[in-house]
């Protein structure tokens, strides 16, 4: 007789797994990836669950109850149809060639079909693997989260990155400057390849291997390369990478994003925002800021990304050389990152300047607030926010312009740089009434339109380190509803979120202190 109790044993996770011959990596046999099992994680609890990236995966609305899903998540179930596992790759750290690394504490569970597209899932911290040298292949939870935040902060304001389905928690042990405690996060991507995975093979000069990954990726992420035959296909795809990657920096200096440890593997051939580290969101404006407390030279300065960008698809280029063959096609399509970077970065900050068209002196516009900006510490975030509201009132409030012009202290150099601003606004509405056929009576209206449509690109919320930092501390007591809440703001940084307010507040002095280096 079948007793109630086993009747009521719940089925096990079926996740849409494709074939694992579909998924890139392992398609090309084990040189590029080695079956590895997550090793278990005691006592697993959830830190944080993304609801929404649930439901853009097409995953069931009760898949965080199924007892499954947190012990594969964890890494202590390998779920049927999933056959994780670690991907090789090298790469140039720091600006030196550094040989093999790989997936030291990464591992791939296969790929999803869902509602997106075909999407990786990845463990973060789940066990060695044997590209882990002498690493424990574990994340602690401070960095789990940081990476968690960025991820779905970065999704939030329209930036390509990599996403996050969740942390999971534990009460082991990891030991780093101090001894920590574990967690794991669930990555989530179309493709985790890097400039690296090529660079390995060409360095190694395994050519056939090296061209069996170029086709793979085109086939999978650039379909549009499909019928491109010969050389010409390995150009074209350093071509799109150059594109891409030149998007993803123009997005980064727009948002005021510093990387902090942009190393050739931790560039994606997807121009995704990959591996969150030291990471950190501007408060005031500067330049030279790094956030990479371990980055002694400041190679990885924040407005040094764009160049750095440059160099590692130089790295990427010569990778590729062994499928290019000759130097001028490839030099010409690296060489394409010197208009797509300027002209992707321009059209960024017209739009947080609120500008439709297009005029000569717009770079030096942006050059000279940029300029003063700096010169007196001016909260980049806060700034743009308030610019944004002062253009939709600044008809029908003579100093609509006060709260932007008290963040300065160089009152004389703001008030002339917004002159010429707003003249240039002036000079804007009208080629754009015209071009529109709007009428003096639309003026208004259009001021009003002008100031949401800067409000749509100039957040008000971002992950700033203090806040990170905060929700760490409670998460360490066990307390994870500032992770949740903040989470949940993030997701949405350009709308009004008035329970959390002091969230878009500037950074307290405290912040200043805080330290992030490579160690996580
Ligand atoms: P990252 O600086 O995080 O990009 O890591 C550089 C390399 O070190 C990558 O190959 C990582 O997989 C590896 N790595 C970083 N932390 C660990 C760890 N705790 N255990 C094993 N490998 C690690
Ligand atoms: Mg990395």
């Amino acid at each position: 007789m079948i007793s109630a109790e086993t009747t009521s044993v719940m089925a096990p996770l079926n996740l849409p797994w494709r074939p694992v011959n579909d998924a890139v990596l392992p398609q090309l046999g084990p040189l590029f990836a080695t079956p590895t099992a997550p090793t278990a994680l005691p006592a697993p609890h959830w830190v944080a669950r993304n609801e929404p990236l649930r439901m853009d995966l097409g995953l069931t609305c009760s898949f965080w109850t199924h007892p499954d899903a947190l012990e594969a998540l964890a890494g202590n179930l390998v779920l049927p149809g999933s056959t994780p596992y670690a991907s090789v790759y090298s790469g140039h750290q720091f600006g030196q060639w550094a040989g093999q690394l790989g997936d030291g504490r990464a591992l791939n569970l296969g790929d999803l079909d869902t509602p997106l597209g075909p999407q990786t899932l990845q463990l973060k911290g789940a066990g060695p693997t044997p590209y882990s040298r002498r690493g424990d292949g574990r994340a602690v939870l401070r960095s789990s989260i940081r990476e968690y935040l960025a991820s779905e902060a970065m999704h939030g304001l329209g930036v390509a990155t990599t996403r996050a389905l969740c942390v999971t928690g534990s009460p082991g042990f990891v030991r780093r400057e101090e001894v920590e405690t574990a967690a794991v996060v669930t990555r989530v991507a179309p493709s985790f390849v890097r400039f690296g995975h090529f660079e390995h093979f060409a360095s190694n000069g395994q050519s056939d291997e090296l061209k069996a990954l170029a086709d793979l990726v085109v086939a999978k992420y650039m379909p549009h390369l499909d019928d491109v035959q010969g050389p010409a296909r390995y150009t074209s795809l350093l071509q799109t990478i150059t594109h891409s990657t030149a998007a993803l920096m123009a997005q980064w200096q727009a948002v005021g994003f510093c990387h902090g440890v942009m190393n050739t593997d931790n560039m994606s051939v997807l121009g995704l925002t990959l591996d969150y580290g030291p990471f950190q969101f501007l408060d005031a404006f500067d330049p030279s800021h790094i956030c990479n407390h371990s980055d002694h030279q400041g190679r990885y300065a924040y407005a040094r990304q764009p160049q750095v960008a440059y160099w590692n698809l130089f790295c990427l280029g010569q990778a590729l050389m062994p499928l290019i063959d000759e130097q001028a096609p490839a030099l010409a399509a690296l060489e394409s990152y010197k208009e797509a970077f300027p002209d992707a970065l321009d059209a960024r900050m017209r739009a947080k300047l609120g500008l439709q068209t297009a005029a000569e002196g717009d770079r030096a516009l942006v050059e000279s607030l940029l300029k003063v900006m700096h010169q007196d510490r001016v909260d980049y975030t806060v700034f743009w926010r308030r610019l944004s509201q002062a253009v939709g009132e600044s008809a029908t409030m003579a100093h609509a312009f006060e709260p932007v012009r008290d963040l300065f202290l160089h009152r004389e150099v703001f008030d002339a740089w917004l002159l010429q601003y707003q003249s240039r606004l002036e000079a804007d509405r009208l080629t754009a009434d015209t071009a529109q056929g709007l009428s003096q009576e639309l003026a208004h209206h259009s001021r009003s339109a002008r100031s949401l449509s800067m409000l749509k690109v100039n957040p008000k919320f971002i992950l700033r380190n203090h806040l990170g930092e905060l929700a760490i501390r409670q998460a360490k007591t066990g307390d994870f509803s500032m992770v949740q809440d903040l989470c949940d703001v993030l997701q949405h940084p350009f709308d009004e979120h008035p329970a959390f307010e002091t969230w878009a507040g500037l950074a307290p002095e405290w912040a200043s202190s805080i330290e992030i280096s490579c160690s996580s």
